[in-house]
């Protein structure tokens, strides 16, 4: 700052230290025992944004990695001080580390993006592109699936069926988190607190004008994947209860069919003894009545139980997260509540 004349008698607001101005850029990594892909991580991610000529600073929430990716995020931090780290005090699950990357994003746009580099950080460039033609989001979709497995690729075919048919908002298929949210989005994001976070359904609920871009996903640049199909069978779940009460609704009128048909054939029942006479023989129908409608109440109460299960989660009013230490950030931004 150019030296300026101070009068001495009259006391002067000491020169502030430049308040901390918000880069332009923040990139959001959530990080579960990613000690193999770190390096390669950082070398393409910095290397690319370097050139990109925007500040920019990485949001690391390392969600209660057992190897050693703290350390290695603190000697990174030591190398970099764009490189900001959140240790969570145990795992959590991506989308609540992603969530509290957001909380702690101050970019005017923000990048949630996965540490294996499956999400090509060069396709950031594209996405800033869009956002200053004025989009408020930018999302990756992937032209096509090839690096999955055809198992994969079906389950996931048919849940983004279910769930755009169960769901009131539509939620774009064959996309990630990878995008790029402009700051008021990631404002809007984070207000929703629910612990029951199924990410790709609270993007979609906040709206916002958005756009797309297409590309290819590659395979994990190193590492193993942390998602085996019970835990996308779970997480598929928590998307349908999240964003849909129509299973609910489902098992009300499949009562309502079962008592329907049990009236009708009570009816014949009645008419038949009232013509014929006593009947004693009965047996396998009776069976199969009893064992069909207390299997299907069986199904229905499962069907209330996962949503009383999730009401019970969120009425705890526990906070998403908890934060072991952080390197970087300033204290009290920590919003896990
Ligand atoms: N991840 C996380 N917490 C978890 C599981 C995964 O933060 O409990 C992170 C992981 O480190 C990676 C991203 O989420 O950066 C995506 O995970 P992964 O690549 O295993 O999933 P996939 O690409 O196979 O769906
Ligand atoms: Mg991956």
């Amino acid at each position: 700052m150019a030296p300026q004349n101070v009068n001495i008698s009259t006391p002067q607001p000491r020169a502030e230290a430049p308040k901390h101005t918000p880069p332009t850029l923040s990139i959001v990594v959530p990080m579960f025992n990613e000690e193999d892909v770190l390096p390669i991580l950082f070398d393409r991610l910095s290397t690319f944004l370097d050139t990109l000529g925007e500040s920019y600073e990485i949001i690391c929430v390392n969600d209660g990695s057992t190897d050693r990716t703290a350390p290695l995020l603190a000697e990174a931090h030591k190398r970099d001080g764009r490189i900001k780290v959140l240790n969570f005090s145990r795992n959590f699950g991506k989308e609540v580390a992603l969530t509290a990357g957001l909380d702690v994003a101050s970019g005017q746009a923000v990048v949630p993006i996965d540490a294996d580099l499956q999400d090509p950080p060069e396709l950031i460039e594209t996405f800033l592109k869009k956002w200053r033609e004025g989009f408020d989001v930018v999302y990756a979709v992937r032209r096509h699936r090839n690096t999955d497995t055809a198992m994969k690729r079906w389950s996931a075919k048919k849940f983004y069926q279910v769930i755009n048919r169960l769901s009131g908002v539509p939620i774009p298929a064959n996309t990630g988190d990878f995008r790029l949210m402009d700051q008021r989005v990631v404002k809007a994001v984070v207000t929703l607190r629910e612990h029951n976070r199924f990410m790709k359904g609270i993007f979609a609920w906040v709206g916002f004008r958005h756009a797309e871009v297409s590309y290819d996903r590659p395979e994990r640049a190193a590492g193993q994947t942390k998602f085996n199909y019970w835990r996308l069978w779970n997480f598929a779940l928590d998307g349908i209860t999240g964003f849909s009460t129509v299973p609910l609704r489902i098992a009300g009128y499949v009562g309502m069919l079962t008592a329907l048909a049990a009236i009708i054939y009570g009816v014949f029942l009645i008419s038949r003894t009232l013509i014929h006479g006593v009947d004693v023989p009965g047996y396998a129908s009776l069976m199969v009545a009893v064992l069909l409608i207390g299997g299907l109440q069986l199904v229905v109460l499962g069907v209330i139980g996962e949503y009383l299960g999730r009401l019970y989660a969120e009425t705890r009013k526990r906070p998403l997260y908890i934060v072991e230490s952080s390197l970087g950030l300033e204290p009290g931004r920590d919003n896990s509540q």
